[in-house]
């Protein structure tokens, strides 16, 4: 059985380095905040081309705490509305609502997957004063093409929570393009922990400081706290595994990429849609994800064949119960989305074997 993923295997090759990692964590004797969160902070700035990174519990924190950040800075306030894409993973809008402002939902490019300016301009009103811009799948949203569009004062916040190390055409990274930027290091994205963690860019220095305070009770200096903060701290043994795993971060992009174009070029299924990319790096292929009038019977086949797969995601959130207020609006490419796509396996520690058996298999349905 080909798995969809094997977290086993991704990490096995880093053991020596997690286990020396382990071993230096238990020996700093601190274990809240200390260096391996510092220095991960430094080195993922760094990697990003940002001036900030403020390491926290988890991608959703990361997203919320941005936005929690500029209410306490003055720039937004409730019911503000905010553009995010409808079809996106569900944090993306959590992070919006939770801070009681408005989600506006816009709809996607049916072969990127990924929001486009002009489909922004149409939501675009005075009401507006956030975006939220999802690099779905690992693929980046032209945001230079975005901030053309939008008033100077419109915040554009990324989800990079799939896209880590993606490069624009400007050769910006994703967590660098708009004001500020949520990562999630959960363990099935590119750059995976071995447990929960997150972490916000940015090269606003006012909104890194409010958002070093809100994660840590509302303030730096123990026993001060000037503002209502919460808990959310990026563990110290999980900043250890993830420096460690950083520094390969480029090889598994590359990896991904290559898999990629081996799909594209083999895949050649009248029955299968494949995803629309230009080649560049402008895509880290956390998903690779095809569309079929007949997914669910290419799953079944796949599996029957030794193929696991997987669907991201198979309910759209307006249609969730948790977002029952949304559920009368239509958006057609977005249900269309949810009802033909498939995620086919594309970690880096696939062989070349597996990947050609893949290709035969979605061939012969
Ligand atoms: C994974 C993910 C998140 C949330 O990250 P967690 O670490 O699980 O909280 C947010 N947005 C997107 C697009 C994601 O894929």
């Amino acid at each position: 059985m080909i798995k969809f993923l094997d977290l086993k295997k991704s990490n096995k090759k880093y053991e020596e380095q997690l286990k020396l990692a382990f071993n230096n964590f238990i020996d700093s004797g601190y274990y809240i905040l200390g260096n391996g969160v510092t220095n991960f902070e430094n080195e993922f700035a760094s990697y990003c081309g940002t001036k900030h990174c403020i390491g926290v519990a988890n991608g959703l924190d990361a997203l919320t705490l941005i936005f929690r950040g500029y209410i306490e800075m003055g720039l937004l306030k409730k019911g503000d509305e905010v553009i995010v894409p409808a079809n996106t993973y569900i944090a993306s809008v959590l992070a919006i609502s939770e801070n009681d402002l408005v989600p506006v939902f816009v709809e996607p490019n049916a072969y990127t997957y990924l929001v486009e300016a002009s489909e922004i301009k149409k939501h675009f009103t005075e009401k507006t004063k956030a975006i939220l811009v999802v690099h779905l799948y690992g693929g980046l949203v032209e945001v230079e093409e975005i901030r053309k569009i939008v008033s100077t004062k419109t915040l554009i916040v990324e989800d990079s929570a799939q896209a880590h190390g993606s490069i624009s055409s400007e050769g910006l990274k994703a967590g660098n393009l708009g004001n500020a930027s949520g990562f999630s290091f959960y363990p099935t994205k590119n750059l995976g922990a071995l447990g929960d963690g997150g972490a916000v860019t940015t090269n606003d220095l006012q909104l890194a400081n409010t958002i070093l305070k809100l994660r840590n009770y509302g303030g730096i200096v123990r026993n001060v706290n000037e503002i209502k903060g919460i808990n959310s701290r990026l563990h110290d043994i999980q900043a250890r595994f993830l420096s460690v795993k950083l520094n390969d971060l480029e090889n598994l992009n590359s990896r991904r990429r290559e898999i990629a174009k081996q799909y594209i070029k083999g895949i050649n299924n009248i029955k299968v849609d494949l995803p629309l990319w230009d080649k560049s790096n402008n895509h880290v292929f956390h998903q690779f994800v095809i569309k079929s009038e007949f997914r669910n019977e290419l799953k079944d086949f796949l599996f029957k064949n030794g193929v696991q797969t997987d669907i991201h995601y198979p309910t759209a959130i307006t249609k969730q119960g948790a977002f029952t207020e949304y559920s009368d609006l239509e958006f057609p490419i977005t249900f269309m989305l949810h009802s033909k796509i498939l995620s086919l396996p594309i970690y880096p520690e696939l062989t070349d074997v597996e990947v050609h058996k893949v290709i035969t298999i979605v061939n012969k349905f």
